[in-house]
């Protein structure tokens, strides 16, 4: 899993990093509500746990704002304000669960538990565009100028990561992490095989739309 901690109190920050770390996770870490939002639009993260108290932009305005652009990752709001009020608000912004400052780790560790076994919310209706090609996330059905095709699981979750981030070029542990998670003993060739069969499915379906090799980097979708 890759989280990303946005937590301006350093001390607090290097050390929830150092035992996040400990237990396996992937961690990225910020200290502002600018820098955040600027990660959070890379859109690779499983989970977010959000300082509320935050300079330049605090932690409410950037679950609005990632709210507003659709983005539902799963946030866990932290803040030092327990009140009941607090707790609401956060919740109605889209919060998907609440921590009160000062916190033991294992009660962290708890909640990003619970939360990492909830089903991912994936609507049907979900569909990710791109160009002259649409993907709906639900029945992992490609579309484009020349037809449909149905896609496998992993083909679908690679594919979907290119959507979220077009143009951008995805460094290969990024992909890996994202598609098999980081505890898998995934070999480096199967990234190559499924960037085979995603190009294949997008010749299927007629598009203009390729997948780039950036050499000792990674791939790029573009036209
Ligand atoms: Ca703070």
């Amino acid at each position: 899993m890759r989280l990303l901690l946005v937590e301006d109190e350093e001390r607090l920050r290097e050390s929830l990093v150092f035992q996040l770390e400990k237990e396996g996770f992937t961690v990225d870490a910020c200290g502002d509500g600018e820098e955040a939002l600027y990660y959070i639009k890379q859109n690779i993260h499983d989970l977010i746990l959000l300082d509320r108290m935050l300079p330049l932009l605090d932690g409410t305005q950037v679950l609005k704002a990632m709210r507003k652009e659709h983005n539902g990752t799963p946030v866990i709001l932290i803040t030092a304000l327990g009140t009941l009020e607090d707790k609401v608000s956060g919740l109605d912004l889209g919060a998907d669960d609440y921590l009160v400052k000062p916190f033991a780790f294992e009660e962290l560790m708890a909640r990003i538990r619970c939360i990492a076994r909830r089903p991912r919310k994936l609507s049907q209706e979900e569909l990710l565009t791109f160009r002259d090609i649409s993907c709906s996330m639900g029945d992992s059905v490609l579309t484009g100028p020349g037809g449909s095709c149905s896609m496998s699981r992993r083909e679908r979750d690679l594919l979907e990561i290119f959507l979220r981030n077009p143009g951008q070029t995805l460094s290969r542990p990024l992909l890996l992490t994202r598609v098999w998670g980081m505890d898998s003993d995934v070999e480096e060739g199967n990234l190559d095989n499924y960037i085979h069969f995603l190009r294949r499915r997008l010749k299927t379906v007629g598009s203009a739309v390729s997948i780039r090799t950036v050499r000792g980097i990674g791939y790029r979708m573009e036209t």
